[in-house]
Order: structure tokens, then C-alpha cells, then sequence
């Protein structure tokens, strides 16, 4: 029903793909449940499990599951690459017609799976999950998404659904497009709504964490924030030379008035206003030079066109999976090397 360039590919007709940090207690229910939830739509299915750095024996965990259970691909990464990385490795790897994208920490239900099927057998590309209830998040994450939600609605032209994670099952067409995308900054929620196509919105609600804390604190909620104004609207920018203005008029204003005191002959005493109108200035252009160095930074970081990852290794019971002619040089690289080993 899908065509796309990769409908000649050895594909399956289902793909779950799974970041994974450091979820040790949870990646048995996890493997358990997921299966359960794809068996129920067909055998043919693949389960890849992107392995970020782990720390905890993890890595360790998931290679066991790919060893015994053939639709498990454990994807072992070099390092920690972060949440947004680790999930474009596996959606660039793997192989599905369709493609549910899943935390690992199974605050997402994968029951959800065969209600998303049918919404998408209405002709939908894009099935994004919407929650309307988070069980166990702190009021800050609450408040603080919230907001963030309501700046980025603002500031963006696409629509960006708010209280939608990267939880969605993605039509293989939807993907591509999604994969032809090669900028370092992801966004994936955004960068996905950008795309276009059908969209269409699955309520439901967010369950706790079924093991283990969240690996993003404030610092990381921060730094995706700012990935995402960033990548897709330039208005910060903007407010920069309304910044100026603003103060300009403001200058204007003073000035104005100053002469007006300097002809009655009221000497102004001057210092406090002028230090206070230094300082202001003085903050507001680093401020400006902040957010250009912001822009300025990613340019950089763009041009100079590393690959996103590396992988180290590739585990899985079925060689097929690693010859594909579509597959990154840098990744045959290292299925050349596992190849090697033996
Ligand atoms: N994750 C990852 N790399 C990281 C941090 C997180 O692959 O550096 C994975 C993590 O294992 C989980 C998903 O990304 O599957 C979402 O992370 P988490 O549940 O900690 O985020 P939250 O749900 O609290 O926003
Ligand atoms: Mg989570």
C-alpha cells in the first residue's frame, strides 16, 4: 500500500523503534510487551533497540534479546549521542512499512499499537501520540512543558501538536521524508509535523516510568528547547533588531527630555541614570550577541557535516539485516568490521 524507494528493500511490515539509555530494569517487560503488541498485528515484525552509551548493563541485556529472539536488533551506538540521535539511528536503520517510535521505559503503552494500525488504515501517514493525562511527572515538568509549548506555537509557522512526545506510528513514506532530513539539531516531534502529509492526533494517556528516573533533567528539557526554537524559526533573531528599536525609542525618549531639563537650566545630577542606562544596554547587547552566538554556534556545527553516530555494533540473528545497499557509508563501515569478527 506504502511505495516508496525502500518497498524493494527486505522489509518487514512492522518496525519498533526503541532509544534506549540506561533502562536495565525495564528492557525484559519491555521486549515482553512489545512482542505481545506486535504479534497480535503479524509475525512480521522487528523490534530495533538503539543502545545510547549505556552505563548499567544494558548493552549487555539487549544483546542477550537479540541472540535469542530474532526480530530483536540491538543497535550498540559509540557513545552516548543523546535521546534525539539515538532515535534517528534506528529510524535510519530500520526496515518497516510501518513504524512505531517507543520509549523505553514503556510510559508510552505499546497496546496502543493496534488502535494506531487502524487509524492509520484510514489513510493517515502520521498517528502521534497525544497525551491527555501524565501520571507521576512533577508539576515543574507539567508547567514547564506547557509553556514551552505555548512560546514554540508562537514563534513557529508549522504546527507543533503541544503534549505530543515522540510516541507515533509513521507510515514508511512519512519516514523517508523524515530520514532526508540530515540536520544534527532534531527536533524529531517538530521536524515530523514539518513534514506534512496526513497527520492526525491518538490521545492517550502517559503511564509512569515503569523502572528507573528520567535521564532528562532540567539541563537536557533546556537544551532540547532551545534546539527546537532554533531549528525552526529564526524570530529570535528578529526580536534582536526589535530589541533595538525598542531601546532606540527609549534613547529617544530620554534624550528628549534631558534637553528639555538642560534649557530650564535643572542641572542633572546624571550619574545613577547613566550608569542604569548602561548597564541595561550593556545587558540587553550581550543578550543579542547570545542568541546570534546561538545560530551562529549551530551554523558551525552544521558546516562542518559530521555523520550524526557511529555505530559500534550491530547484533541480530538475521545477516539480511546487515547487507542493504540504502545504508550509510559510515554504518557498512562498521558491519564491515562486525563481519569481520566473525
Ligand atoms: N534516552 C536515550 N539517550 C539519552 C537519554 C535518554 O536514548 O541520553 C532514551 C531513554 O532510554 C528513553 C527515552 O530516551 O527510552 C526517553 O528518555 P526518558 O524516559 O528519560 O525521558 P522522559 O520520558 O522523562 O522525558
Ligand atoms: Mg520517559
Amino acid at each position: 500500500m506504502e511505495t516508496t524507494k525502500n518497498s524493494g528493500r527486505r522489509s518487514v511490515m512492522l518496525s519498533v523503534v526503541v532509544p534506549c539509555y540506561n533502562e536495565l530494569d525495564g528492557i525484559s517487560e519491555l521486549h515482553r510487551r512489545v512482542t505481545a503488541a506486535c504479534l497480535a498485528q503479524g509475525p512480521s515484525y522487528e523490534i530495533v533497540l538503539v543502545i545510547d552509551g549505556a552505563t548499567d548493563g544494558t548493552r549487555d541485556a539487549i544483546f542477550q534479546l537479540a541472540e535469542k529472539d530474532d526480530h530483536v536488533v540491538a543497535i550498540d551506538l559509540a557513545r552516548n549521542y543523546g535521546h534525539q540521535i539515538a532515535l534517528t539511528a534506528g529510524l535510519e536503520f530500520c526496515r518497516g512499512q510501518r513504524i512505531l517510535i517507543l520509549d523505553a521505559d514503556l510510559q508510552d503503552p505499546p497496546e496502543l499499537l493496534g488502535a494506531m494500525m487502524a487509524k492509520m488504515n484510514e489513510g493517515f501517514d502520521v498517528v502521534y501520540g497525544q497525551r491527555i493525562k501524565r501520571d507521576g511527572e512533577s508539576w515543574f515538568k507539567l508547567a514547564s512543558a506547557s509553556m514551552f509549548y505555548r512560546l514554540l506555537g508562537r514563534m513557529v509557522d508549522v504546527d507543533i501538536a503541544p503534549n505530543s512526545g515522540d510516541f507515533r506510528l509513521m507510515s514508511r513514506r512519512a519516514l523517508d521524508h523524515l530520514n532526508a532530513m540530515p540536520e544534527r539539531y532534531r527536533f524529531i516531534r517538530g521536524m515530523v509535523s514539518w513534514i506534512g502529509l496526513k497527520q492526525v492526533a491518538f490521545p492517550y494517556e502517559r503511564h509512569r516510568r515503569f523502572a528507573g528516573t528520567t535521564h532528562y533533567p532540567l539541563k537536557k528539557m533546556v537544551l532540547l528547547a532551545v534546539d527546537a526554537m532554533t531549528s525552526f524559526s529564526i524570530a529570535p533573531l528578529r526580536f534582536a533588531s526589535l530589541l533595538g528599536m525598542m531601546f532606540g525609542l527609549l534613547g529617544l525618549v530620554v534624550l528628549g527630555y534631558t534637553l528639555v531639563e538642560w534649557s530650564l537650566g535643572n542641572v542633572l545630577p546624571g550619574w545613577t541614570s547613566l550608569a542604569a542606562i548602561m548597564l541595561i544596554l550593556g545587558s540587553v547587547q550581550l543578550m543579542v550577541l547570545g542568541i546570534f552566538g546561538e545560530y551562529l554556534g549551530r551554523m558551525y556545527m552544521e558546516t562542518k557535516r559530521r555523520p550524526l553516530y557511529f555505530v559500534d555494533e550491530i547484533v541480530s540473528r538475521r545477516p539480511a539485516v546487515l547487507d542493504d545497499e540504502d545504508l550509510p557509508v559510515h554504518r557498512l563501515q562498521e558491519m564491515a568490521k562486525r563481519a569481520a569478527r566473525g
